[in-house]
C-alpha cells in the first residue's frame, strides 16, 4: 500500500513538473518579422541570427525575376524592388487582363446592377399591360370578325 501511494505520488509530481515545465515554456513573437517562437533562448538566437529582418544569418529575400540577384532583408525592400526590377519581364496579354479582372470591383459593378432593377418599375409596366389588354375591345373586334361573311 505504501509502495502504491508512492507511485502515485511520484507520478503526481512528474506531471505537475513536466506542466509547469509546459506552461514555462513562453511564447514570443517577433517584432520585426512577426514569427512566432517557443522558448526564451530560441527567441533570443531568432533575434540575433534567424530573423529574416534583424537576424545576423537572416534569410535574404531574392528577386524571383531572371538574372537579377538582389536580395532584401525585408519585406518592404523586397515588394518596392519588385515594381522597379529591371529584370521585370514585359506583363503578357494574360497577365494584362488577370489584372483587369482583378481590378474590377464586382461588389460595386454588382451594387449598379441591383440599382438598375431596383430603379425599374416593374409594377408600372404591369400596370400599363394590363391597362392595354383591358384597353382592348375585344368584344368589338370578335363582333366585327362575327360579321365577316365568310
Ligand atoms: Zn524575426
Ligand atoms: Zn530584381
Amino acid at each position: 500500500m505504501k509502495k502504491l501511494t508512492a507511485i502515485v505520488l511520484a507520478l503526481v509530481i512528474a506531471l505537475s513538473a513536466a506542466t509547469v515545465a509546459f506552461a514555462a515554456t513562453s511564447v514570443y513573437t517577433c517584432p520585426a518579422c512577426g514569427d512566432v517562437i517557443e522558448g526564451e533562448k530560441e527567441f533570443n538566437t531568432h533575434l540575433e541570427k534567424t530573423c529574416p529582418v534583424v537576424g545576423s544569418e537572416g534569410k535574404y529575400k531574392e528577386c524571383p525575376y531572371d538574372g537579377c540577384d538582389a536580395k532584401f532583408k525585408s519585406q518592404e525592400e523586397y515588394d518596392k524592388h519588385l515594381e522597379i526590377c529591371f529584370y521585370k519581364p514585359e506583363p503578357t496579354i494574360a497577365d494584362k487582363v488577370s489584372d483587369f479582372i482583378a481590378g474590377i470591383d464586382f461588389k460595386e459593378v454588382f451594387g449598379k446592377v441591383t440599382d438598375f432593377l431596383g430603379g425599374i418599375d416593374f409594377a408600372g409596366i404591369l400596370a400599363k399591360v394590363v391597362g392595354f389588354i383591358g384597353g382592348i375591345d375585344f368584344s368589338g373586334i370578335i363582333d366585327k370578325i362575327g360579321s365577316i361573311e365568310l
